[in-house]
This record gives structure tokens, sequence and C-alpha cells, in this order.
């Protein structure tokens, strides 16, 4: 019996695609992110809904993340965000993978293995993190324009602060640093037919950022990009955390829970022990957290251990040993109740991503 395990509502996932096709209309292509095991959703199951659900392309990190969907009969186009190492660029263009390009080296060692490759240039736009200066890419271009076997297939960028809506000066000037590199590449009689700068934020917020594609992560599992960005489409959280009670103890007025010590009971307190701890994702950062029993708030009492953590079920008086327990999403006879990424993100001091993304791999997704 698995004592945790996280539900995924498939109709949720083809929701959340179908909103931004009608966002984007029939002609952009829809690159969905699955990097670190989608969002914590599922790597291979969430591939195969979204490609269902009509997304034309998927998006990971690294080469592993690649292999998998190969190894899982997965044809659909595969963009790797991250860097891929010198010694291992043959293996993905054997796994027929778009990669992102921004260094020299790259395109050397691309050139002695001779094979035919689609690569993405990555402007530097303002992120400062991966890609490379506007003063360089004609440079650039013409080296890689200098291998037969190489097609440059796209331009792309990507926004530092584009979910803040409410202040996007920084979010133009990149975009039109981005339309600068365009104009360049064009100079030189370079038309890269697929253009792409937009994440989520980006392509429910503005429209003028969705060229030919864009890269939608977060809000394809349901979640916003930031507070500001809850608008204008309608979005359904996907992810359903849940795990069984495994013991019921009343303990009496005065007693210290947990390590450290820190929660005293102030009256005969019944608590339940959850099988779910810092190992499995549950941030041990939670303050003034709570789970869901029946639809009913169980507050989390002293530290969150390694593999377990501690609630007060006092007032829920039907809590029985091996009753689900609902640590992140919906709960209740009518799924009243919610905990959502955000509140639990809110608890933590961090943000939704962070949440899900961190839950352990080991623990079972099943589709539902
Ligand atoms: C993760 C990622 C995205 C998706 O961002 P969201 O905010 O989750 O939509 C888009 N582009 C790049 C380069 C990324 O790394």
């Amino acid at each position: 019996m698995d004592l945790t395990w996280i539900e995924i509502s498939k109709s949720a996932l083809t929701n959340n695609i179908q909103q931004f096709r009608k966002i984007v209309g029939p002609e952009v292509l829809l690159c969905a992110c699955i990097k670190a095991n989608a969002y914590g959703h599922g790597l291979l199951e969430c591939a195969q809904v979204f490609i269902a659900a009509g997304a034309n392309w998927l998006a990971v990190n690294s080469l592993y993340e690649a292999k998998a969907l190969r190894d899982a009969k997965i044809e659909a186009p595969i963009y790797i965000l991250g860097y891929v190492a010198l010694e291992d660029l043959a293996e993905a263009v054997e796994l027929k993978c778009r990669m992102v390009a921004y260094n020299r080296e790259m395109i050397e060692k691309l050139g002695t293995i001779n094979k035919p490759v689609k690569i993405h240039i990555k402007i530097e736009t303002g992120n400062n993190r991966q890609g490379i200066l506007l003063e360089d890419l004609i440079e650039f271009t013409k080296y890689i324009n200098s291998h037969e076997n190489i097609e440059i297939e796209g331009l792309t960028t990507h926004f530092a602060n584009i979910e803040d809506t409410t202040e996007h000066s920084y979010a133009e000037l990149q975009l039109a640093r981005f339309h600068e590199a365009v104009k360049k590449l064009e100079s030189i009689g370079v038309n890269v037919p697929i253009k792409h700068c937009a994440n989520s934020a980006a392509a429910i917020l503005f429209p003028k950022t969705h060229f030919q594609m864009v890269r939608i992560g977060i809000a394809s599992y349901g979640l916003w990009p930031s507070k500001e960005t809850s608008e204008g489409i309608h979005l359904q959280p996907a992810l359903t955390w849940k795990a069984r009670i495994a013991q019921i103890k009343t303990i009496p007025a005065g007693e210290l829970v947990g390590y450290g010590c820190t929660y005293k009971t102030v009256h005969e307190t019944k608590l339940a022990i959850i099988p779910i701890g810092y190992y499995d994702g549950y941030d041990r950062g939670v303050k003034d957290g709570y789970v869901l029993i029946h639809g009913k708030a169980a507050p989390i009492r002293g530290r969150i251990c390694m593999n377990m953590l501690m609630v007060e079920v006092t007032n829920i008086p039907e809590a029985q040993l091996e009753n689900e327990v609902v640590l992140i999403g919906k709960s209740g006879p009518y799924g009243s109740e919610q905990i959502t990424a955000e509140q639990f993100a809110d608890w933590a001091g961090t943000i939704n991503y962070e949440v899900t993304t961190r839950i352990n791999e080991r623990i079972p997704r099943l589709l539902v």
C-alpha cells in the first residue's frame, strides 16, 4: 500500500493546454515545459497528456530527461533548455533533440559530429543567465552557418521580470532587445523560422510576445506564475498530494511535541502522525501550516521531521489510522476545502514552483 502518492488530474492538464491554444490561436506552437519531473507532476505522465491535449513540443532541462522521453517512445519534438556537456552532444543529436546554443565550443563539436541538428540561438537580453551578447550575435551566427549540418531553427530569450504585471518596463526593454536581434540577423539575410520568448506569464499577459512559439511551464499545471498574473485564463490545478495516518494518540496538556521541543500542548491533545517529512519534499520551513483530514484542517504541531510530521486532530474525532490526508489539493465531501501550492508556498516562505518541483520523485504519480 502506498503511504503517500500524488494524483494528477488528466482533465485539468488537458484543460490548461486547451486554454493556451485558445489564447495563442492555431498557428503558434505550444511548447510544454516538463523539466524538473514536470514541475513535480511526473515527466512521462504529463508528456503524454500534454501531447494528447494539443501541445506541439516538449521542453526539458537535461539530456537524461530527453532520453527518458525517447525511451518511452515519445516522438514529439524535444527542446533541451539547459546545458548539454560537449561529450554528450552526439547522444542528444542521436535522440533528435533541439538544443539551445550560446557557446562556440558547442558549435565546433556539433560540426565534428557531422549529422543534421537544429539549434536555437539564445540571446542575452537582460536576465544575465544563459545566452550570447547582442554584439556577438552576427559573428556567432556566421560561425554556425559555416557548418552545413547545423540548422538555425530558433532564436530565443527569457524574461527576468514578466510576472510582475504592475511594472513591465524591464520586460519591454528585453523585448526591444530581442527585436533588435531579429533585425540584426535579417540584415545579414538570416531569417529564423521559430522566434520564441514567452513563458506562462508572457503568454497570458502579452500577445505580442507569442511570435511562433510559447514555452509554457507552471500554468500548464494550473498554477499561477505570480499573484499578479491570475487573470485572463481559466486554469485548473492538476496536483493533489495525499498520505495516510500512521498513528493516532492522545497526550496530556503541557507535553512537548517533536525535535527541539518547539510546541507545548495547551490542553489534552489528540495527535495524528503523518508519514511525510522533508525527505519527501515537505518543506521543513513550513510555519503555521495544516493538512486536511476528512475535509477539516489539522494544524501541524512541532517541527517537520525527515520522514514524519505531527498534526493535531482534537477537533476531528472521526480521524482514524490509515485515513487519507491531503497535503496539497482539495479535500472534503465536495472538495470544498483546499490547500493550494500557493498557500503552501506562503507557509514555507517560497514560491509555488519550488513547492511542487521539490516533491520527491519516488512518490508515485497517478493519472486520474
Ligand atoms: C522553465 C522555463 C520556462 C517556463 O516558465 P514558466 O514560468 O514556468 O512558464 C520557459 N522558458 C525557459 C527558458 C525556462 O527555463
